[in-house]
C-alpha cells in the first residue's frame, strides 16, 4: 500500500478542529468552549415524538427524500418565518444534518474545475466538501471589527471591555472575485465562526451579483433562530434569488440536538432533483425516529422559538461579560452559538497555541478562529468560545480564564 493512501486533494484536512478540541476537552475534563453543542436535552415534546415513534415501530429506513410529515413540517417552517413557498414533495428533502446537504448539493453541482466563492473565516466543511468535488475554492474574507480596547483589570478599572459587533462583507470583494468558472457562491448567515448577521442591504447586493453572473447560491442558515440582534433574512426572499438557490437549515441547534443530524434543503424542482441524486448515495436516508421527531419540533409555538433565542441572547451576553471582565477584547457576537474574543491579554498571541495548551493548562477548551481561514494572519490571536453551555458552566469558563491574569470574576473591580 501507498504510505499514502489518501487521495491528494483530501490530504491536509486532518482531523476537524472541532473533533480534536473536544479530544481535548475530554481527555483533560476541560469546560468545553469549543465544539458547538449545548449541554442541555430537546424540549421534552420532541423527545416524546421520537421515541413514540421508535415504540411504533418507525424503526426502519424512511424514504429517501425524507418522511412526508417532517417534508410538510419543513415547507410549513419556511412559509410561516420567512414567507417563502416550498412543494413538500419536490422541493424539500430531508438530509444527515445541514452538513449532508451542503455536500451532497456540492457534489451535485460542482464539475471538477469549477470554481465555487465562500466567505472567509470559512466553515470547515465547505473547503473539504469542495475539495471532494474536485472543485476550485475562492474565499471572499469577511472584514473584522475593531476589538474594544483592552481594560487593565488587574489594576482594578471598572469599566469592561466595550465589546465590539459585526464583521462587515464587502460585495464589491465578492463581485471582483467572481470568474468565467464560477459557478456557485456558499453562503452562510447568521455566520460561524464570526457570529455575524448579514444585513438586509449587504444581501440585496450580494443577489445582485448572483443574478447578474447567473451563480447558484447554497445557503447555509442552521443559526436561522439564534438571533440576537438584527434580523436573519433568508438570501432566497430577495428578487430572482428562489429559483438560483438551495436554502439549507438543520435542527440541530435550534432544538438542541446536534447529535440528531437532522437537516434539510429547500430548493426548486430541478435543484432539488439534482441534489437528492447525490444524496441518495451518501447516506441513502436515516434517522426514522428522529425525523418524527422533529416533524413535532418544528411546529412548536412561537414561545418555543423565542425562548431558544432569549436563553442564548443571555448566555452571550455572560460570556461577553465574563471574558471581557478578565481583559479580553470581545465581539458581542449578533447570532449563533459563539463569540470571538483576542487572548492576547492572557498572554498568548497565538489563538492556535493557547487553544492546545487551555484543556490541559487551566481547564479550558475553546476552538481557534485560524481553524477557518487560509492565512492566519490576521486573525492569529481570535479564539472562538461557544456560549450554548449552561450558566454555571459558562462562568466556570470565566474563572478558569481569569487565573490566568489573577481575576476573580465579580471582583474585578475590587
Ligand atoms: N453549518 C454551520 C455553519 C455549522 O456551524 C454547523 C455545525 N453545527 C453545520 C453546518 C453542521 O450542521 P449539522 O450538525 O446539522 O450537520
Ligand atoms: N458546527 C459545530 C461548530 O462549529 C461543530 C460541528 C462538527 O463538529 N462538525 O463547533
Amino acid at each position: 500500500m501507498s504510505p499514502q493512501p489518501l487521495v491528494p486533494r483530501m490530504r491536509g484536512f486532518g482531523t476537524t478542529i472541532f473533533d480534536e478540541m473536544s479530544k481535548l476537552a475530554r481527555d483533560n475534563d476541560a469546560v468545553n468552549l469549543g465544539q458547538g453543542f449545548p449541554d442541555t436535552s430537546p424540549p421534552a415534546a420532541v423527545l416524546r415524538a421520537a421515541q413514540q415513534a421508535m415504540d411504533a415501530g418507525e424503526n426502519q429506513y424512511p424514504p429517501g427524500p425524507g418522511i412526508p410529515s417532517l417534508r410538510r413540517a419543513v415547507a410549513e417552517h419556511q412559509q410561516r418565518f420567512h414567507g417563502l413557498g416550498y412543494d413538500p414533495d419536490t422541493e424539500v428533502t430531508v438530509t444527515f444534518g445541514a452538513t449532508e446537504a451542503l455536500a451532497s448539493s456540492i457534489l451535485a453541482l460542482c464539475d471538477a474545475g469549477d470554481e465555487v466563492l465562500v466567505l472567509e473565516p470559512a466553515y470547515d466543511s465547505y473547503p473539504a466538501v469542495i475539495a471532494l468535488a474536485g472543485a476550485v475554492e475562492r474565499r471572499v474574507p469577511l472584514e473584522p471589527p475593531a476589538m474594544g480596547e483592552t481594560p487593565t483589570p488587574a489594576t482594578g478599572t471598572a469599566t469592561p471591555t466595550p465589546a465590539s459587533t459585526g464583521w462587515r462583507l464587502d460585495v464589491d470583494r465578492l463581485a471582483a472575485a467572481v470568474g468565467p468558472r464560477t459557478r456557485v457562491l456558499v453562503l452562510n448567515t447568521p455566520h460561524n465562526p464570526t457570529g455575524t448577521v448579514l444585513d438586509a442591504d449587504t444581501l440585496q447586493a450580494v443577489a445582485e451579483v448572483c443574478v447578474e453572473h447567473d451563480l447558484t447560491v447554497i445557503t447555509d442558515e442552521v443559526y436561522e433562530h439564534l438571533v440576537y440582534d438584527g434580523v436573519h433574512t433568508p438570501i432566497a426572499t430577495f428578487p430572482g434569488m428562489r429559483e438560483r438557490t438551495v436554502t439549507i437549515s438543520s435542527a440541530g441547534k435550534t432544538f438542541s440536538c446536534t447529535g440528531w443530524k437532522v437537516g434539510w434543503a429547500c430548493a426548486p424542482g430541478e435543484l432539488t432533483t439534482a441534489l437528492r441524486t447525490t444524496k441518495q448515495f451518501l447516506s441513502y436516508a436515516g434517522g426514522a425516529p428522529l425525523q418524527h421527531g422533529i416533524a413535532t419540533a418544528l411546529g412548536l409555538g412561537d414561545d418555543v422559538y423565542a425562548e431558544v433565542a432569549d436563553v442564548h441572547r443571555q448566555r452571550r451576553d455572560l460570556l461577553v461579560d465574563g471574558l471581557a471582565g478578565v481583559g479580553l477584547p470581545v465581539t458581542r457576537s449578533a447570532a449563533t452559538y459563539f463569540v470571538t474574543a483576542d487572548v492576547t491579554p492572557l498572554g498568548f498571541d497565538d489563538g492556535e497555541a493557547f487553544c492546545r495548551w487551555a484543556p490541559e493548562g487551566i481547564g479550558v477548551a475553546a476552538v481557534p478562529v485560524s481553524a477557518f481561514v487560509r492565512d492566519a494572519e490576521a486573525v492569529r490571536s481570535l479564539v472562538r468560545f461557544a456560549v450554548c453551555k449552561r450558566d454555571e458552566v459558562l462562568r466556570e469558563g470565566v474563572r478558569r480564564l481569569g487565573t490566568l491574569v489573577g481575576v476573580v470574576p465579580g471582583e474585578e473591580s475590587a
